[in-house]
């Protein structure tokens, strides 16, 4: 934790990433705010206290949150005091496939965000992402494709997808329709070099070696890289064709819980939503 206990209490506004009973009446709730980063509070009395909390205080919901920091005991959990329900994004905890995503998103951003360091670019990112699937303009699948690169990016973990990691030709100039992307590395490698490493010799299929990387086309990594720097104001405009869509989901899904080195339960509701659709 890096907050300074003497600053007072502190409204701003939250979104809400996971919430835990504790006891009887209380409950323990993470939220990713705006000017505080990722926190954790303590909600005194919130399952019975209806005026202090607005709203049901559900999954993925925006509020303008109060707190106060423990005043005789330092170690304490912050205090929850009010809750104000900004938007409760209702499109999305209504349908389960949306629910899948955002789950998956807000465990990305709980398991990879140190506590209590502002980061208001990704409040905004996935403010935004979760807004988007609400309006329902974009396909949800896009809009993940486009949550999941801008916040590597973000967190200083952009994958490199316009040019050849070994030789350093520019993926236009490569004479191949496909190249490989090594998880480990976040980068493609053309053909040949690939060939030319040590122990590599996976077959040439779409989705060949998944343990390790993917093969993805060229179209694919030039709409990543597109998405990746895009203003969101012109999010709308992206078009993605089912195949590009696959081979996306396949290259971030895979390589963010290799680069954040753990499993997330929230991807394997989200095959499951995806298998039954
Ligand atoms: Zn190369």
């Amino acid at each position: 934790m890096v907050f300074d206990k003497n600053m007072g209490d502190f409204s701003t506004d939250a979104i809400l990433l996971r919430k835990v009973e504790y006891g009887d009446h209380d409950l323990i709730i993470t939220f990713l705010t705006r000017d505080k980063g990722k926190i954790c509070v303590m909600a005194k009395n919130a399952k019975k206290s209806v005026r202090r909390f607005s709203g049901a205080m559900d999954l993925f919901s925006v509020n303008h949150i109060q707190c106060a920091f423990p005043k005789k005991n330092r170690d304490a959990m912050i205090n929850l005091c009010q809750t104000v329900l900004e938007n409760g994004f209702s499109h999305i905890r209504y349908d389960v496939v949306n629910t899948a995503y955002a789950s998956y998103w807000t465990e990305i951003v709980t398991q990879w965000l140190e506590e209590g360091k502002a980061q208001p670019d990704i409040f905004e990112l996935l403010y935004t992402a979760l807004e988007m699937v609400d309006d329902g303009f974009i396909r949800t699948e896009v809009i993940s494709l486009l949550f999941q690169i801008r916040f590597m990016r973000l967190s200083g973990f952009s994958p490199g997808l316009d040019q050849c990691d070994a030789c350093c030709t520019g993926i236009e100039a490569i004479d191949s329709a496909r190249l490989w992307f090594d998880f480990k590395a976040g980068r493609v490698v053309c053909p040949q070099c690939k060939g030319n490493m040590p122990g590599s010799q996976e077959p040439a299929g779409p989705f060949g070696g998944r343990a390790q990387g993917c093969w993805v086309s060229k179209g694919t990594l030039k709409q990543l890289s597109w998405i990746n720097t895009v203003e969101m104001a012109r999010a709308d405009r992206i078009k993605f064709s089912p195949i590009a869509i696959k081979e996306g989901e396949i290259l971030l899904e895979s390589f963010i819980p290799f680069h954040i080195g753990r499993h997330f339960n929230s991807l394997n509701f989200l095959y499951k939503m995806r298998s039954e659709i």
